[in-house]
């Protein structure tokens, strides 16, 4: 398989942007070698621009889940930008696509925004301004965008590139934010009686995808987002749950189908924006109430309810039967079984992790059988994993270039798709079995 004019690309994406790429993950640092550059994609497959047909299993991180250029979709967009793609005044798609959420998950109000970042930025502000207190706590490997006071111990590709911390993010800020472990009830319960009058809310991912799927653990029948929920309003305080990855793809509604937890307010983006820059916070209605027009918190964008956006991301709500889940659920079993036949086959330690639809494969140590939080997610064997990326790449399936992502599936995962990944897979995990025995006779010689 030739990587040339995707090489090529990439060492003139490098002169222009900063390592070539416009979002770090892509840059394949942690896999190393040259990334995919993309030519065009159509159902689970993406064409690279040296002609390489892989089978997709990043989906956009997220947002495909019909597959990529679903007919309706294209045909619903070109019709609306013939129309003119953006008024910078209201229109009636933004109703139907906010009555849409409005109708799928338990809130009351929505307001549309660009991007999963401006969505859990701006809630943020929400809870503060309605609140009136200041601290924030989150979750160690919890990813919520890059907004400054989000990215302390965040996963996804803060993660994926092992930063500590982000220079750039002031004192003022980090000192707002307190970071726990996740699935850590006495941490939060430690939290909340030294500062608990002093926090605005508690964010989480609804069930973590960011360093791998980690689902909510269970304790006597009280999962970990009632238990937060439970803990906040004890305090005052509110809970925020991002369904950014979570909504609309683990379920037809998002986890919220699956622990019935009803937060203050949630976020979502990926699936409702269809493959366009779409995301939207939302929540009760007394708490909506606190933004500009009606309240005192400031938030807006030019481009919000971009018109081509909510079509793209409308028409794939109303795509997202039921069938389609039930589809990708199946997709996701045969997955599963396969990479566990071909691991041991290999003689790979792993663990596997579902939240619904959504599953992640961590190369764990031996002793460990299973991830309840960062810090076990951090044991993960990245040097294993870039060798089976690269032993999938090379056999034409194209998984996230990072240790701590889901694999993404869509409706469009047919048999021939899925017996493309699952043929690729013995051969991948001997390569992954192989470097990772390299690195333990390189460690015993030293
Ligand atoms: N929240 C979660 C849970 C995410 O997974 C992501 C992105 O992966 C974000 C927020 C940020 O979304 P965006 O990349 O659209 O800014």
């Amino acid at each position: 398989m030739t990587d040339s004019r995707s090489a090529e690309l990439f060492a003139r994406a490098q002169q222009v942007t900063p390592g070539g790429v416009n979002s770090p993950v892509r840059a394949f640092n942690s896999v190393g070698g040259t990334p995919r550059f993309i030519a065009s994609a159509k159902g689970a497959h993406l064409r690279d621009v040296d002609g390489n047909d892989l089978v997709d299993l990043i989906g956009s991180w997220g947002p495909m889940l019909l597959g990529h250029a679903h007919p309706e979709v294209i045909d619903a967009i070109t019709r609306t930008a013939a129309n003119g793609t953006s008024f910078g005044a209201p229109t009636e798609a933004e109703v139907d696509l906010a009555a849409a959420i409005v109708e799928r998950t338990p809130i009351e109000q929505v307001r549309l925004v660009n991007s999963g970042t401006e969505a859990t930025m701006s809630v943020l502000r929400l809870a503060r301004g309605a609140t009136g207190r200041d601290l924030i706590v989150k979750f160690a490997g919890c990813y919520h965008g890059h907004a400054d006071s989000l990215l302390a111990e965040a996963g996804s590709g803060v993660a994926t590139l092992s930063l500590p911390g982000t220079p750039g993010v002031t004192a003022g800020t980090a000192a707002d934010t307190i970071v726990v472990p996740y699935n850590d009830r006495e941490a939060v319960t430690a939290v909340f009686a030294e500062r608990g009058d002093q926090v605005a809310c508690v964010i989480t991912e609804a069930a973590p995808g960011n360093m791998g799927v980690v689902p909510p653990g269970e304790v006597d029948g009280e999962g970990f987002n009632a238990f937060l929920l439970r803990t906040c309003h004890e305090h005052g305080a509110l809970l925020i749950s991002d369904e950014v990855m979570t909504g609309f793809r683990v379920t037809r509604t998002g986890h919220f189908g699956i622990d019935g937890v009803v937060p203050d307010l949630m976020t979502f983006g990926k699936v409702m924006g269809g493959g366009f820059p779409a995301a939207a916070f939302g929540g009760r209605a007394d708490l909506m109430q606190h933004l500009a027009p009606v309240g005192g918190v400031y938030q807006a964008g030019t481009l919000s309810g971009n018109p081509v956006a909510t079509t793209a991301g409308l028409t794939t709500l109303r795509l997202a039967t039921p069938e389609v889940y039930d589809h990708i659920g199946r997709a996701a079993d045969v997955l599963r079984s396969a990479v566990t036949e071909a691991f041991d086959a290999a003689g790979l330690p792993h663990v596997i992790q579902s939240d619904g639809t959504l599953f992640s494969v961590f190369l764990t140590p031996e002793h460990i059988t299973a991830v309840p939080d960062y810090a076990t997610a951090q044991l993960t064997d990245t040097a294993a994993y870039a060798a089976f990326f690269h032993g999938m790449l090379d056999r034409g399936v194209h998984l996230p270039p990072s240790a701590y992502e889901a694999w993404f599936l869509s409706a469009a995962h047919d048999e021939a798709a899925l017996d493309r990944i699952t043929a690729a897979l013995p051969a991948a995990a001997r390569d992954a079995a192989a470097a990772r025995q390299a690195q333990w006779a390189a460690t015993a010689s030293h």
